[in-house]
């Protein structure tokens, strides 16, 4: 028996078993391509949590004085803590520093709410904080 008697079985079935493959790699091929491509959003990207000020894209100016005042305490005059507001830090400061602005010139009682803005809207609870005191 000469040695090519043996091997040609053996490459033919061999490429009997290639053909098997490239032809079920091709049908795959076909099949991936028939799929529509539809553009979905992804379904499991969370929502972007921004601070009602980012939201509204509304900028704390210190002559907005009745905006600002929806950020004081009606008791005492005091400005909400970011607990409360729930703002970002940025929006934080900003409300702060118009607040104190708008208190140094005068637009703005300090140790009070002006009672013209006692019925607004209320943005926030102050009994009940978005992001609860660590001492509460
Ligand atoms: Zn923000």
């Amino acid at each position: 028996m000469s040695i090519t008697n043996i091997i040609r079985p053996l490459t033919s079935s061999l490429k009997r078993s290639t053909t098997i493959l490239s032809t079920k790699f091709s049908t795959s091929i076909k099949d991936h391509d028939n799929d529509p491509v539809v553009d979905i959003d992804n379904p499991f990207s969370k929502e972007k949590v921004q601070c009602i000020l980012c939201k509204t894209k509304i900028v704390p100016d210190y002559k907005n004085v009745q905006l600002l005042s929806q950020f004081q305490s009606p008791y005492t005059g005091r400005i909400y803590g970011r607990h409360i507001t729930g703002l970002c830090k940025y929006q934080q400061e900003k409300v702060e520093k118009e607040i104190v602005k708008a208190q140094g010139a005068g637009l703005m009682p300090t140790y009070l709410k002006n009672p013209e803005f006692f019925k607004d809207p209320k943005l926030f609870d102050s009994e009940k904080p978005l992001r609860p005191h660590r001492f509460e």
